[in-house]
């Protein structure tokens, strides 16, 4: 039984017995003590490791909510307006118009093309989002311009809508006479007024292509190298811990997680979120299959969570918003289910004692939410049951104290504060709703357990720099959205740690550095609470411990 004591710089526990401390020693891939040496001696023998001696160590960072498609989207063109590195550190410069975006899709047509690949194979490209050039849509006849003969999917950042070619409206059969909600047609005026413009919003639309072309962009099926991808991703960002927080759980969903997590290389634990089935026998099913996978949890595979969906997004102008609804005076979003079946199949995943994450934007949605949950939980009442929900982006201070009374946690989307904070300002919200954008604040204020994520690949994983976002709420423009929401930097810190490992359920196991948790560390360069908390984002990262397994970033 051998003892392994790390000396640090600093250990920060985010334990508020113990905020800090110089050694912590693991056995059997758990924290024996932590403290000083003296405390770490008094267990016996141990073997004094330096390695981190000029290092940080805090608690294994926690990203409540992501996707591993954050590892494999790189198999496909990325169209976004900002700068993104890719899993082998390669960064791609953003595109900032329309007219760049169509030409890289038009050089990558072009490649297809020279290698020979055959007319119908489509082309995919991700994480572009129009509301960066003002407003203006994206329809086919941009796409066309690219290739009038390969079907093009362009798949929006927020992983809501897509748009497409006239090439791939035609391979899908989608004409004027479509009724499917979220088929977007052309205007009265326009010349081609009746027919679809390309865009299509929100799963039911967004189906009509994918079942055609094999499912792509968010929907396509894991493989073993995008998880290996995805875990030395999670290193570089000091990653231990990660949801995929909407997973079908197939045999192959599951074969492919099973074999990648058994590797002791890859340096990741993994929540799947199981994708709800819904309609009373479909709910119960599903409720069963995730009950019979749990029986298979391991240290680095956790099954339990069920993922549901009740609107779209807000930049997408999809979500569902209370009055007065878009600043920019855009119609109401998407009820991606309907209400009475939300509630209905809520109930039959927490009837069978499941943890449920449920995806609601708009304050409408986060609303209807509250208000099924709170019926339910009347019919069935369940303590420590710790629902939550995610994004929340626009619940208030109100909404917050009936989250707090009904037990609800928040994982709300802070990233957003700086991806689309201006976007907010100026269309989607307006000047005094973007203020209470991600309000992170108010949750804590209100008493609901409280954390923050990225939503990778919607943006990029790195929960440093989301804590970076919700201690200053900068936009790129140079507005702070809502000085009375920011959290101090040690509230962030707890936002990326201990916050997530109480929505995934796993706080008395990892989120601090205490005794018995499990031996997972962030190992930074730099001490995140003696930096200008406008430096958070850059605090460098050397790479994490899991289960006592040292993994150096690549
Ligand atoms: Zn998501």
């Amino acid at each position: 039984m051998t003892t392994t004591v790390y000396r640090a710089r600093k250990i920060i526990t985010l334990e508020s017995g113990q905020p800090e401390a110089t050694h912590v020693a693991v056995r059997e891939g758990r924290i024996l003590a932590v403290g000083d040496l003296e405390r770490c001696a008094a267990w016996g023998p141990y073997d004094l490791d330096e390695r981190f001696a000029d290092k940080v160590l805090m608690p294994g960072l926690v990203e409540g909510h992501c996707h591993l498609k954050e590892g494999s989207m790189w198999e496909w063109t990325y169209t976004g307006w900002f700068d993104r590195r890719d899993p082998d550190g390669k960064v791609w410069p953003g595109l900032r118009s329309m007219d760049a975006v169509v030409a890289r899709l038009a050089e990558i047509a072009a490649r297809m093309d020279a290698e020979g690949q055959a007319a119908s194979a489509p082309l995919i490209a991700w994480g572009f989002d129009p509301i960066y050039f003002g407003g203006e849509r994206m329809t086919v006849e941009h796409l066309d311009r690219a290739s009038a003969v390969r079907p093009i999917i362009i798949a929006h950042a927020n992983g809501h809508l897509m748009n497409v070619n006239t090439a791939m409206l035609r391979s899908a059969e989608i004409t004027r006479d479509n009724e499917v909600e979220g088929v977007v047609k052309f205007d009265a005026g326009h010349a081609q007024a009746g027919e679809p413009t390309g865009e299509l919003q929100e799963p039911a639309a967004m189906f009509l292509v994918l079942r055609k072309i094999g499912n792509a962009g968010l929907l396509a099926p894991m493989t073993e190298t995008g998880v290996r991808s995805f875990a030395r991703l999670a290193c570089r960002q000091g990653v231990t811990t990660a949801t995929d927080l909407v997973n079908k759980l197939s045999e192959d969903d599951v074969r492919v997680l099973e074999a990648a997590l058994a590797d002791d290389a890859v340096s990741i634990r993994i929540l799947p979120a199981f994708q709800a089935f819904h309609g009373t026998h479909a709910a119960q099913a599903g409720a069963e299959h995730v009950k019979a996978l749990m029986a298979r949890n391991t240290d680095r595979l956790r099954y339990g969570l069920v993922k549901m969906m009740l609107d779209g997004s807000i930049q997408g102008f999809s979500a569902r918003l209370r009055w007065p609804g878009h600043y920019n005076g855009a119609p109401n979003g998407i009820w991606v289910m309907a209400p009475a079946q939300y509630e209905a199949d809520f109930e039959t995943y927490h009837r069978a004692g499941l943890l449920v994450h449920t995806h609601t934007n708009g304050d409408e949605a986060s609303e209807v939410a509250i208000d099924a949950i709170g019926r339910v939980l009347a019919r069935a009442p369940r303590p420590d049951h710790r629902h939550t929900l995610q994004h929340g982006q626009m619940i208030d201070a109100p909404l917050f104290r009936r989250m707090a009374s009904l037990g609800l946690c928040a994982n709300l989307f802070a990233n957003h504060l700086w991806y689309w904070g201006d976007q907010h300002y100026e269309m989607t919200m307006g000047p005094d709703r973007a203020m209470r954008l991600d309000a992170c604040g108010s949750a804590l204020a209100a008493g609901v357990p409280l954390a923050i994520h990225s939503d990778a690949p919607v943006t990029p994983l790195g929960p440093l720099f989301t804590a970076w976002c919700a201690v200053n709420r900068v936009t790129p423009q140079g507005r702070v959205l809502g000085e009375a929401e920011k959290l101090t930097v040690l509230q962030a810190l707890h936002a990326i740690t201990l916050g997530p490992a109480y929505t995934l359920r796993l706080d008395h196991e990892i989120g601090s550095i205490a005794c018995g948790k499990r031996a997972d560390f962030c190992v930074l360069e730099d001490d995140p609470l003696a930096v200008d908390p406008m430096a958070l984002k850059d605090v460098r990262v050397w790479g994490t411990v899991l289960s006592g397994r040292v993994f150096q970033a690549v």
